[in-house]
């Protein structure tokens, strides 16, 4: 017997992801009556499999984080990049994190999540796609599509709150027309894919066969090439292998086209090809992301708050992502909540959010665009978040970004914000983590 969708509730949240899983368990943890809509059926697959240890912090909120720890997901020490032939590693041990990044199975994480928000009394439909939400008076009315049973049935359901957790297809920014591409600056596309077998970066700069996993923790590899650069994951069972490509590059090639392209740069580019010797493509694993970089003008408003990648998404450089979802889902509850409390502050306590997202993704992009500029970003918001952050965090974001010769913009903002001598040291650290060369 299926489930009945409710017709009113006081928050409606669209979609499933780390976003609105986690908004939705904030949600509920504080009583608040919470409806959520998911278009798939949950696992579904999705990119993004490497978290920085940054993430333990909203999880310990959330209360998964030992769910998480079960669930046996790989733990990572850190990264090495060869960025234009110079090589880097680097440690989270070095930057104070007691606790290791993870390599994810998304489909895996993000249903632990989002089972986590039931048990904390989220009503969650899967199947159900939102097509529409009617923000004309005060309660917004959200017309759905139930694709659960052998025929269709639409729908609609009333709320107080909309929060549009819908990722990158960032359903109310379009409908607002409030969505804006990153700018021709930094126009490029994603491909990945899976391979089995693939040996793996280890934490002593080796590579190493799938079998010694057990033995030697892994480290995300990032490498530029001459199209853009690379990722290799290793997770348990597979690695993900993505590459970012200017978008020019690739213009009027078809799925075959990039499956080649993809292919071949795999068996081609140093490193990558001697990581992937003994490893097998897994058909039909392909995916492709094209101007997967933009942003919304406006995310909140009285009634409706867009978070996760339905506010927008810069660049996978620095796995953000998922930190920026947990983190706008918890501005965003908190603002609601306290909306709900107090009525007639509402619009305040949006603006306040909006501030908040829009500060978050103003550094993230500041540090992702590197040389390619600053569009879109709030420098007075990102040199205020960056006074904020805890010195040794900002210098784990310089390295990174020094990593990726991305630092122009972060170097110029923490002068400016007056907070470049606080992590001066691990500056000076960053120098010390060039290594000579990798060993395979
Ligand atoms: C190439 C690439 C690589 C990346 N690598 C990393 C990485 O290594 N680390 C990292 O942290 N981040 C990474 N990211 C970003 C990360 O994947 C996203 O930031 C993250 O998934 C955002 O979570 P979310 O909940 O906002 O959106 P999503 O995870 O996309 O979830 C949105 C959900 O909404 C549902 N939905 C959509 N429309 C509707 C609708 N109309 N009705 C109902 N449901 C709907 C979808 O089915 C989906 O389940 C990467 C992104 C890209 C493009």
């Amino acid at each position: 017997m299926q489930q009945i969708i409710p017709k009113k509730c006081t928050v409606l949240i669209i979609g499933g992801g780390p976003a609105g899983s986690s908004a939705a368990t904030h949600l509920a943890k504080t009583g608040v009556d919470v409806v959520l809509l998911e278009r798939a059926e949950f696992p579904r697959n999705q990119v993004g499999e490497s978290l920085i240890p940054h993430f333990w912090k909203f999880t310990d909120q959330l209360g998964v984080s030992e769910k998480i720890q079960q669930q046996g997901f790989l733990s990572k020490a850190g990264g090495i990049t060869v960025w234009n032939g110079q090589v880097h590693q680097i440690l989270f041990s070095d930057y104070g994190y007691t606790r290791p990044g993870l390599h994810v199975e998304r489909d895996i994480f993000d249903h632990l999540l989002l089972e986590h928000s039931k048990q904390q009394g989220a009503l969650v439909f899967n199947r159900v796609a939102v097509k529409q939400v009617d923000l004309s008076s005060a309660n917004p009315v959200v017309a759905y599509m139930d694709t659960r049973g052998e025929a269709n049935i639409a729908g609609t359901i009333e709320c107080r709150f909309v929060v549009d957790a819908s990722g990158h297809s960032s359903l109310l920014a379009h409908q607002l027309d409030t969505r804006q591409n990153i700018g021709s600056e930094m126009n490029f596309l994603s491909l990945w894919g899976y391979f089995k077998d693939s040996r793996y970066a280890g934490v002593d700069r080796q590579s190493h066969s799938y079998s010694e996993l057990n033995s030697v923790a892994p480290v995300t590899f990032v490498m530029s090439h001459e199209d853009g650069w690379l990722w290799h994951i290793v997770l348990r069972e597979k690695t993900s292998v993505g590459l970012i490509v200017q978008s020019e590059k690739m213009k009027g090639m078809d799925k075959q086209q990039r499956e080649f392209y993809f292919k071949q740069s795999c068996a081609r580019l140093p490193h990558l090809k001697d990581l992937l010797r003994d490893a097998q493509f897994i058909e039909g694993s392909l995916q492709y992301r094209p101007d997967y970089s933009y942003y919304a003008t406006q995310t909140c408003k009285e009634n409706y708050y867009c978070i996760g990648d339905a506010a927008g998404f810069v660049d996978p450089i620095f796995s953000h992502g998922i930190q920026n979802a947990f983190y706008n889902a918890a501005v965003a509850s908190l603002a609601i909540s306290e909306s709900l409390k107090n009525t007639a502050k509402s619009a305040r306590y949006a603006q306040l959010c909006e501030s908040r997202i829009q500060q978050f993704y103003g550094f993230s992009r500041a540090l992702s665009l590197g040389d390619f500029g600053v569009h879109g970003v709030n420098r007075d918001l990102v040199k205020s978040l960056m006074k904020s952050m805890s010195p040794l965090e900002l210098g784990l974001m310089l390295v990174a970004s020094e990593m990726t010769n991305r630092s122009e913009n972060f170097k110029q903002l923490a002068h400016e914000a007056g907070v470049w001598e606080r992590f001066s040291q691990q500056h000076e650290q960053q120098k010390r983590g060039v290594i000579e060369d990798l060993k395979f």
